[in-house]
């Protein structure tokens, strides 16, 4: 049997190939394609308990068209439709505590037992487990020190950057271990031309004079939700945008710069490879993030089709798949 690690603890159930199974029983073959491979393409979604008791899933819609996206540029072909996998995200956020917490979700689609990269069976499995933030409270507080990546993030021409694949996290892995062994919190990947492409798993802002600067997939980047969050509020905050290559020079010649992502949300870098960004202040960052926490937390509704609520046990039928699943299991 496996081992529950501590990370998943609050994780009791898992949605793996249209049904729910008790964590321990959500295993795989070691022959997998994906696991000899990297051959799979994932997600990372937030659901958060809003003010109102009820809890929400943040952009669902956007990121499960980005899972068949990714799919689709790695000709896997996912055995569910976008609606059923939807269904299946919120009958599991569901059945780990009836939603009460706010989760990290990882809908993951992976090429089965096998060798031969043709006719491999596809297997689908959503986890979702509380996770805060994958980084320190104080560092998300005072800013992230950020080290430079010796390794640079893939060209696009090489491997599709706007493809959440499993196997292109490697270069994501390496950049993280390079940067805490340098006593640094999150690495910073260059693109192939030695301009900013972005975190291991994070896009990146800059601010210069109350200009928001960010960039695009032409620098290897995955086009993050959480980006096009940030674009959107700003625009409606009446700040301009500008996307554009970004160089080293604008880093450290700006006013303020900030990672967004799923799992850190909105964070803002402190210093890179030691050099303080800016003045240390970020009001046009938390002037967004401001906004972006209010939404996830349900007090600002103004972005209403951002937001899936997890049905009530009355509401729907997810609620009961979940419950006849449960059944079968403890029997
Ligand atoms: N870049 C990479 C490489 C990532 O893995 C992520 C996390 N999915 C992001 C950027 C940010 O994307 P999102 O805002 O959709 O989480």
């Amino acid at each position: 049997m496996i081992k529950q690690d501590i990370s998943f603890a609050g994780s009791n159930w898992v949605w793996l190939n249209g049904e729910l199974v008790p964590w321990q029983d959500a295993t795989t073959n070691v022959s997998t394609h994906g696991l000899n491979y990297g051959m799979g393409v994932f997600e990372g979604i937030r659901s958060y308990k809003t003010v109102d008791g009820r809890t929400g899933i943040f952009r669902l819609d956007s990121h499960i068209d980005r899972l068949f996206q990714s799919a689709e540029i790695y000709s896997l072909q996912i055995p569910y439709s976008k609606q059923a996998l939807v269904d299946a995200t919120l009958q599991v956020v569901k059945a780990n505590s009836g939603g009460q917490h706010s989760n990290y979700i990882r809908p993951l689609c992976w090429f089965g037992s096998g060798i031969s990269l043709m006719h491999r069976p596809v297997e689908t499995a959503i986890i979702a487990w509380p996770w805060k933030i994958n980084l320190p409270e104080e560092r998300v507080r005072a800013g992230v020190r950020v080290a430079i990546s010796p390794w640079k993030k893939i060209h696009h021409s090489m491997l599709p950057s706007t493809a959440k694949g499993c196997g292109q996290y490697l270069s994501s892995l390496l950049s993280v271990r390079h940067a805490l062994m340098n006593g640094c919190d999150e690495a910073l990947l260059l693109d192939a031309s030695g301009n900013l492409a972005e975190g291991p798993a994070e896009n990146i802002f800059l601010v210069k004079n109350g200009k928001l600067l960010t960039n695009d997939e032409t620098s290897s980047i995955l086009l993050g939700v959480t980006r096009a969050s940030v674009i959107r509020i700003a625009q409606d905050l009446g700040i301009a945008v500008e996307i554009r290559t970004l160089t080293k020079e604008d880093l450290f010649a700006a006013d303020e710069a900030f990672f967004t992502g799923t799992a850190v949300e909105i964070v803002k870098i402190k210093d890179v490879d030691g050099k303080q960004i800016g003045s240390g202040q970020t009001p046009v960052m938390e002037q967004i993030s401001g906004v972006f926490h209010a939404v996830t937390s349900g007090v600002n509704r103004s972005y209403g089709d951002w937001f899936q609520l997890v049905p009530l046990d009355a509401e729907t039928s997810p609620a009961d798949v979940t419950e006849v699943a449960m059944a079968n299991a403890s029997d």
